[in-house]
């Protein structure tokens, strides 16, 4: 029996202490925060997308990092392993459109207290509030890692934890493991516990990590235009993408939803975007993000449209007259960016006008220059590179008995689901081999 010791009491975390305890391991979690999986209590808007059930081939062609290392785990402890896992454990669950699976009380907190009902059965010790600093390698073998008792966030978050705990119990705690799994998440969303420390980990051990940077994260603009719209939420528009130094080469074309916040642009359009750009974007390529606002209707047929619209209202203002075609916050900003004057008559309007209008209606587009934060994103993009990890194992190959799982790989896939299931399955695997 190997006493093993995982390192994050994330989604990751939780399913690599199950499947090692399970696997006859005598199995430690060390996790920071005072509960576990504090990050899924607001997955899903605090419904938890726990994953997806479609198809393995559709499952992998939503991962947008590395789907190849991750064929063996996904295969090992796949989508239909957690819904089974979690209903076992007093969490059914139920399937919503687009696939989405979701825990059928609609409360994330049901998906953590199964798992905690589970890690509990198999045996494993848990302990809260317990950061660790540094993992070294005992020349005999073996792991020596040093924690303390976790500070929190923020100064008055510590003094108060250190007055709970009480004078002396502020001193170092050493724990001695046969092998360790780092499941610590990425750099999103920081407040949950995720402050990239398991990058740290990897790198004192030699191992290379691909740059953090934040993804499906909401994006930022260089036209001030959108502080007009701030709040205005549009449905069934598209969306395509290209780069500003290469127009013709498109890079993402999606039709949905999308909406406009008081920094620039977000909503299910946009974070998807944000996956396929955020490496580029990180690294200062800008691209031009055109937002067809009827795509049902050709050019032609919005033309038609316009016309039949504007011969019911001949003498009104333009800017009324399009009152059946856009939501009045886009009106003056669509307008304006026609050139053509909000108070002009619908009778004055030349054909050439006419056309523009159709035309900007058709590419209302933005220059995206950055992302939002790490504060924002959903995921993160980057960590510790797959190729110094047996896909099958999650073991560093340089480094026997260290094992990485979840977010702190250089993983990540679009939403839906996917991300969970990604360290679900990965946990799992480190767990099931370590
Ligand atoms: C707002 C939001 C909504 C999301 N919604 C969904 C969704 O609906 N569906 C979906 O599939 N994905 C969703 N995701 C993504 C998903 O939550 C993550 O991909 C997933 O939680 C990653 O799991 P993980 O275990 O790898 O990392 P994490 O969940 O980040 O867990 C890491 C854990 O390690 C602990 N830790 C870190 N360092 C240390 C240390 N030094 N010592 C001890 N403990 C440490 C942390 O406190 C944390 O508990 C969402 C993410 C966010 C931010």
């Amino acid at each position: 029996m190997a006493d093993v010791i995982v390192i994050g009491g994330g989604a990751a975390g939780m399913l690599a202490a199950f499947s090692a305890a399970e696997s006859g391991n005598r199995v430690t979690l060390l996790e920071k925060n005072e509960k576990l999986g504090k990050k899924i209590y607001i997955t899903g808007k605090g419904r938890c997308n726990l994953t997806n059930a479609c198809d393995f081939d559709a499952f992998l062609s939503h991962v947008t990092e590395n789907p190849r290392f991750l064929y063996s785990a996904l295969r090992g402890f796949s989508n239909w392993d957690i819904c089974s896992l979690l209903e076992s454990h007093g969490c059914p669950v139920k399937t919503e459109r687009g696939d989405r699976v979701f825990p059928a009380s609609n409360h994330a907190s049901d998906v953590t207290k199964a798992l905690e009902r589970a890690l509990r059965e198999a045996g494993v010790a848990i302990r809260l509030g317990c950061e660790v600093r540094e993992i070294r390698k005992e020349p005999e073998g073996g792991f020596q890692l040093r924690c303390r008792p976790f500070e929190g966030t923020g100064r008055k978050e510590a003094e108060v934890r250190r007055k709970k705990r009480g004078a002396g119990s502020s001193e170092e705690m050493v724990f001695q493991a046969d092998a360790v799994i780092v499941c610590t998440g990425g750099l999103s969303y920081p407040t949950t516990g995720s402050t990239g420390d398991g990058y740290r980990f990897a790198e004192a051990f030699g191992l290379s990590c691909k740059t953090p940077c934040p993804s499906l994260v909401p994006l930022t603009v260089a036209e001030g235009d959108y502080q007009e719209l701030q709040g205005l939420s549009l449905k069934n528009v598209a969306v395509s993408v290209t780069p500003l130094r290469a127009p013709e080469q498109v890079l993402y074309e999606e039709q949905g939803e999308m909406l406009f916040a008081h920094f620039g642009l977000s909503g299910p359009l946009i974070l998807k975007a944000s996956a396929i750009l955020a490496r580029q974007l990180a690294e200062g390529e800008r691209f031009v993000l055109s937002i067809d606002l009827k795509p049902a209707l050709s050019p032609e047929k919005l033309d038609e449209r316009i016309l039949r619209d504007f011969s019911e209202a001949k003498n009104m203002n333009i800017g009324n007259a399009l009152g059946k075609l856009l939501p009045s916050a886009l009106r003056p900003v669509i307008l304006r960016r026609a050139g053509i004057g909000p108070d002009r008559k619908v009778h004055d309007i030349t054909k050439e006008e006419r056309h523009r209008l159709a035309k900007t209606i058709k590419a209302f587009a933005f220059t995206i220059t950055g992302t939002r934060g790490f504060g924002e994103a959903v995921i993160t993009k980057g960590g510790v590179e797959v190729s110094q990890i047996n896909p099958k194992t999650m073991e560093a190959k340089a480094v026997p008995g260290l094992f990485f799982a979840g977010e702190v790989l250089d993983i990540d896939a679009f939403t839906g689901g996917f991300n969970l299931q990604l360290a679900w399955s990965t946990g799992y695997a480190a767990g099931r081999y370590v």
